[in-house]
């Protein structure tokens, strides 16, 4: 049944609503410093629901998430903070989550942000990155080797826990993978 809906994820992610596509929060985190909303990533694998707490953290994050202030992921795409990458081409960023999930797990974001702090602002014109982020998102699967199962998580807004608001797709593999997520 799960690896139905990883296939259903990575196939038609960017063609549904956001909601559709980031149900899952990666969880069981015990989060860097640099976002209180690392509070989200403290439920465990048992898909617990975020308490008053770790939702207040997010609205909190979610609050400066578009005043157009760098974050975490600027820096390591000017390799200003070191990274694990894995793929990169001229558009895309690929490195190792620090704090992952699975045993594959690769955020895959935009060099240029150019207003995607998150999905839900997604607009037509960035319509190519979309999905150029998904094909690097597989071609980060190949590279991994998990291409036969893996599941590309998008968190958008608040109350998916969202916690650095550049656009990033969470690539996760290399163990049986739930569902439905938390
Ligand atoms: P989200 O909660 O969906 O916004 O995901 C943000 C992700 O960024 C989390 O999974 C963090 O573990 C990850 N993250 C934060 N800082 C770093 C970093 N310096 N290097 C790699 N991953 C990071």
């Amino acid at each position: 049944m799960s690896c139905r809906y990883m296939a259903a994820a990575f196939s038609s992610s960017l063609l549904r609503s956001s909601i559709t596509i980031s149900p899952f929060k990666p969880s069981n985190a015990i989060y860097p410093f640099q976002f209180p909303v690392r509070q989200c990533a403290r439920r465990a694998m048992s898909r617990v629901s975020a308490t008053h707490d770790e939702e207040a953290s997010a609205k909190a994050a979610a609050t400066e998430a578009n005043s157009g202030a760098p974050t975490i992921f600027d820096k390591i795409i000017s390799k200003e903070i070191p990274s694990s990458i894995v793929y990169e081409d001229e558009k895309v960023l690929a490195f190792r989550d620090i704090n992952p999930q699975a045993p594959v797990h690769v955020l895959v974001i935009p060099k240029l942000r150019d207003g995607l702090t998150e999905l839900g602002k997604a607009e037509p014109r960035h319509e190519d990155i979309l999905g150029h982020l998904l094909h690097a998102s597989k071609i980060v699967a190949e590279k991994e080797g998990i291409v036969d199962g893996f599941r590309v998580v998008i968190n958008s807004g608040a109350s998916a826990c969202q916690s650095v608001y550049h656009l990033h797709l969470h690539v996760l593999g290399g163990r049986q993978l739930k569902w439905p997520p938390g």
